[in-house]
């Protein structure tokens, strides 16, 4: 009973404005009929973008070079997981060699995180390191932005239909959000491109989707509902077609289920009138910028101790809401309900066969702590975060507890 739990401030929603231009192209080979269109409306020039030997491997590469044999395609090859800068300087360096016009990137995230600062650097002179910092007075949003044409292979990150691209330092220990002006021009969403994708990726990749969903579903405004209805079932949707996915690989109900949900998860929707208070992912990317560990993983190690540290008598009522209508809990008060869910999520990342502690991904003492925790309250504003606020020991009690297996 929704109303007399309500005690939060009366504001359903906040105001908003919403744009998304981004063509979706879903389905199985929808690349052979719309690619060559999709590229050429903005040019002959293509910057082909993609990662290690993923779409070699799995003959993507040689598909897609025959599809657009007739045009000029300059490559730039090697963006790793966790994107680094040192990719955007070579992929700007590229497109204005080449005077590309438009940019394809072909593979997951961190591809296509690298494309959409690349698309801008190409407007930029300077290091496009200034453009993710905003030195010098560099800002992608009043810059121009080269289209993006992107196909997408691994379902996580959102970035597909977004405006968000993540880019690593590793010389200063950095990994930061940056938004460009525009989401990518046209995305090919084919879930049998997602069969090869392991194990790790994939538990990794639908962990990224669920903590998009928790961190915009746990804010202090209950009764948006048109948005927390939809989140509760995304979220149902990832905790059933997940484990699927990594018992059956080529199943494409769970392929299918994963891609669109990770695309609806962040393309902006469920966002609408909520506040922007992202807790999880601030303090998971110093876990990667300080020992670049799989970002779908550290989210998984960090979430649940998160969420216990945040229980309290103001937030419970929620987290019973999250229980009941995601993980079917229907018996108990409401913090019996939020604390069975808190296990739940629990249970199913543990069932995603990932390692639930730091020390599981090689992080095995608190040398960084304070400096990660430091920089993740200043970078993502937790002292001051609209929903819970967490301070620099705070944070740094999170990673502690995220050393040792949770106990329920
Ligand atoms: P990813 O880093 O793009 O890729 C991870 C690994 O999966 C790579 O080794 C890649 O190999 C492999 N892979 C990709 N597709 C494959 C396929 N079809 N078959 C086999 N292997 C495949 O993973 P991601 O989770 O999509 O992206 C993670 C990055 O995105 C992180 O930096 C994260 O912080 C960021 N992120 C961005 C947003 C956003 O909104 N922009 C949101 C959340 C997270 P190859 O290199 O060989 O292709
Ligand atoms: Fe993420």
């Amino acid at each position: 009973n929704e109303l007399t739990t309500y005690k939060e401030a009366p504001i359903t929603m906040q105001d908003f404005r919403f744009h998304n231009t981004t063509d979706i192209r879903f389905g199985t080979d929808v690349i052979d009929a719309g690619l060559h269109d999709a590229v050429t409306q903005f040019g002959n020039n293509v910057l082909l973008v993609y990662g290690g030997q993923s779409i070699k491997k799995s003959g993507l590469y040689d598909r897609v070079k025959a599809l657009l044999h007739d045009l000029n395609i300059t490559e730039l090859s090697g963006v790793e997981p966790n994107p680094k800068i040192d990719s955007v300087r070579e992929g700007q360096r590229l497109a204005k060699e080449n005077n590309v016009d438009v940019i394809l990137a072909v593979g997951g995230g961190s591809v296509i995180d690298a494309s959409k600062v690349i698309a801008s650097a190409y407007y930029y002179d300077g290091d496009p390191w200034d453009l993710v910092v905003k030195a010098n007075g560099a800002d992608r949003m009043k810059l121009n932005q080269l289209p993006v044409v992107d196909i997408l292979t691994l379902a996580a990150t959102g970035t597909e239909m977004n405006f968000g691209s993540v880019i690593s330092n590793p010389a200063t220990h950095q990994k930061l959000g940056t938004q460009g002006p525009n989401s990518p021009a046209v995305s090919f969403l084919d879930p049998t491109l997602t069969y090869t994708v392991s194990a790790w990726q994939t538990a990794a990749g639908s962990i990224d989707i669920f903590s998009h969903l928790t961190e915009q579903y746990f804010d202090a405004q209950p009764a948006n509902d048109a948005s927390k209805g939809m989140i509760e079932g995304l979220m149902r949707a990832v905790i059933k077609w997940a484990p699927i996915a990594l018992e059956h690989p080529d199943s494409y109900d769970a392929r299918a289920n994963l891609m669109w949900s990770a695309t609806m998860a962040l393309n902006g929707i469920v966002q609408l009138g909520g506040q922007d208070g992202w807790t999880v992912h601030p303090l998971e990317h110093e876990l990667s910028a300080y020992y670049d560990i799989t970002h779908g993983v550290g989210l998984g190690i960090l979430t649940p101790r998160w969420m216990k540290f945040i229980l309290s008598d103001d937030t419970e009522a929620l987290f019973a809401r999250f229980g009941r209508n995601v993980w079917h809990i229907d018996n108990g008060s409401d913090r019996e309900i939020a604390e069975l869910a808190i296990k739940k999520t629990y249970e199913w990342l543990n069932l995603m066969q990932i390692p639930m502690t730091l020390p599981g991904v090689d992080i095995n003492d608190d040398q960084y702590f304070d400096a990660m925790a430091q920089s993740a309250v200043k970078v993502g504003h937790l002292d001051t975060a609209p929903y819970v606020n967490l301070s620099v020991e705070d944070v740094k009690k999170i990673y502690q507890d995220s050393m040792t297996p949770e106990e329920f």
